[in-house]
């Protein structure tokens, strides 16, 4: 399957992101906890350079509690902090206000030794859909930013300050480039990073029965009442969802579009439970993608 989007006004955001970095004094790292190394973006590194950075593994609420803790370590290293967060949760943000004051310390320190007004400006990262704007409106205590399930909904420059001295700045959830068959841009698009229009939803839906069935066949098999051995093709379970859904077109031919919708819109709304996609035991496999992406 081939997944291309366009990421026309995405290269002009990072334009954007590029001027303002100048600014920052730490990046605030958004990822999906279900699907945390798809969401890096290659992008970002460059663009990032020096500047300290906290990971910030959101929807925790919906990801496996082992795998996203396995990520925190991973994540603790790379950067200079990783928080663990359910943005939907008032005050959770917190922790990252705390961990910016632990990082920044240093700096904190000097303002405050100068007896300067205290002013920290953290930029705020991340691919669509993965809580950017939540997160910022559980900082602020406030409902500034329009928040929805689904990408491309931040769009524009938009500082926010919160009482404490910190300012922080909100930025177009950014995409780069992707290429056919890759573990990434299918991870991606199950989290709801990638504009359905440019997706095929019937086939992103066999993608992702059998990449969930890989990781635990039950969740499906739980979700839809239904049956499947190791031989089923991912289609055959696909119609039998649609079977025991009753999702027909009219002369009563299998509705495979509502039944791929229901698969994956399930996923989107943590109906197959805490569910994770990647564990960072798959990390060889998830950085050849990521290879792939930056020689290009
Ligand atoms: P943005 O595009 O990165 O700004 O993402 P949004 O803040 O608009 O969030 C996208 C969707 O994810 C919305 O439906 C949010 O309610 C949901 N969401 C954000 N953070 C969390 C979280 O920590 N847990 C859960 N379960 N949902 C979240």
């Amino acid at each position: 399957m081939v997944i291309q989007w366009f990421p026309g006004h995405m290269t002009k955001a990072i334009r954007v992101m590029e001027k303002e970095i100048k600014l920052i004094d730490a990046v605030i790292y958004v990822l999906d906890a279900r699907a945390p190394f798809s969401c890096v973006n290659p992008k970002f590194t460059k663009l990032i350079g020096n500047k300290p950075i906290i990971y910030v593994l959101n929807k925790a609420d919906i990801a496996e509690d082992e795998k996203t803790k396995a990520w925190y370590d991973y994540f603790s290293k790379k950067g200079n902090a990783c928080v663990i967060i359910d943005s939907t949760q008032s005050n959770s943000a917190k922790k990252i206000e705390n961990a910016l004051r632990v990082i920044l310390q240093d700096r904190i320190k000097r303002l405050q030794d100068k007896q300067v007004t205290l002013t920290i400006r953290a930029m705020v990262l991340g691919v669509p859909n993965s809580g950017k704007s939540t997160l910022i409106n559980n900082l602020s205590g406030k409902s500034k930013t329009a928040t929805a399930n689904r990408p491309g909904v931040t769009r524009g420059k938009q500082w926010v300050k919160l009482a404490s001295g910190i300012e922080v700045l909100d930025t177009p959830g950014t995409l780069w480039p992707a290429f056919d068959n890759n573990h990434v841009a299918l991870h991606l698009a199950y989290v709801g990073s990638i504009r359905e229009q440019v997706l095929d939803i019937p086939d992103l839906s066999l993608h992702f029965i059998n990449d969930v069935r890989a990781i635990n066949p039950q969740l499906i098999k739980n979700r839809f009442n239904i049956e499947f051995n190791e031989e089923t093709q991912a289609v055959e379970i696909l119609e039998d969802i649609a079977r025991v859904r009753g999702y027909k077109v009219s002369g009563g031919e299998i509705d495979y579009d509502r039944a791929a919708a229901a698969v994956l819109g399930d996923f989107k709304n943590a109906r197959y439970g805490k569910l994770t996609l990647e564990e960072v035991s798959d990390i060889n496999k998830l950085l050849e993608n990521h290879r792939q992406q930056e020689d290009v």
